[in-house]
């Protein structure tokens, strides 16, 4: 299973198995996986085991796997109602989302959702450059998830937005991050992380690889695309973080207040003056 770096302590319920879209040429999570949402009963059993181990303490459910969104209300509602029954003291309940997925619930459905505490939507575009979003088959355009993030916040649920360093190989780095920035401005999330692309064996991208359809940048190419999103993006208050495993260069601050320091650093990084997180240390 896989989560954010930030639900490292959260239970994870696994819900649905795979992704249901299940098409990004760059990913490799769930491809061996046949989309399904799990039983309900089986679910609900879950939570009462996770409840026999981490007692009433648990504050945070991480609800799995990669676009668990896609899960109808006959299973959100009585999930939620179940975690907030067995754990009193849960604060966050969060899961991934595709924009097809909010875009495929009502305004009042969000609402529901976020009445029953569903607070954390981890939306990522990727990109926000309409070439690259294609080309990864994303499934959702630059539209697509202004729309969703709208939404979501109308609905009072705060987002996360994760971009791909590399996503655009050499052929679109420039395009790539510079809409970027723009969509990250107009999803405005409350959280932004930064991943990098690893082309993984085995995936549509390798493929497209090794017959000279994409190069991924070099490692000054991508920290110049992190340094151009950063510069760029005008999020209302973002905490930023670029330390998930992929990275190489982890940090962290809020945008726009830290954007002078994290661009010193990333001018650093590119000037030799700081160590990058060596490629044996880096993963997906
Ligand atoms: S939506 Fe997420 S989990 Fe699904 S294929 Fe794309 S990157 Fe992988």
């Amino acid at each position: 299973m896989y989560r954010p770096p930030s639900e490292a302590d959260s239970f994870i319920l696994q819900a649905t198995v795979g992704c249901s879209h299940n098409k990004c040429v760059y990913c490799d999570m769930y491809r061996d996986k046949e989309f399904r949402v799990r039983d309900l009963d089986e679910s609900l059993a879950m939570l009462r085991m996770a409840a026999r181990y981490e007692g009433a303490s648990l504050e945070k459910l991480f609800v799995a796997d990669g676009d668990a969104l896609v899960m109808g209300m006959d299973h959100w509602i009585p999930i939620l109602e179940t975690a907030h029954q067995l754990f009193p003291r849960l604060r966050r309940v969060s899961c991934y989302a595709m924009a097809s997925n909010v875009q495929s619930k009502t305004d009042e459905e969000l609402q529901i959702l976020r009445k029953h505490g569903l607070s954390l939507l981890y939306l990522g575009p990727e990109s926000g450059d309409p070439e690259t979003m294609r080309r990864i088959v994303k499934g959702g355009t630059f539209e697509d998830h202004v729309e969703a993030a709208q939404r979501a916040h109308q609905a009072g649920m705060k987002i996360s937005v994760i971009a791909l360093l590399g996503a655009g190989g050499v052929a679109r780095s420039k395009e790539h991050a510079e809409a970027t920035a723009r969509l990250v401005t107009e999803m405005d999330p409350e959280f932004f992380a930064a991943l990098t692309l690893t082309v993984i064996p085995g995936t549509p991208m390798e493929r497209m690889e090794a017959k000279g359809k994409f190069e991924l940048p070099s490692i000054d190419g991508l920290l110049r695309e992190l340094c151009t999103i950063v510069d760029l993006a005008r999020p209302s208050n973002a905490v930023f973080r670029s330390n998930h495993a992929s990275n190489y260069l982890p940090i962290s601050g809020r945008l726009p207040h830290d954007r002078e320091r994290i661009l010193k650093v990333l001018d650093a990084a590119l000037h030799g003056d700081i160590n990058l997180r060596p490629e044996w240390a880096r993963g997906l």
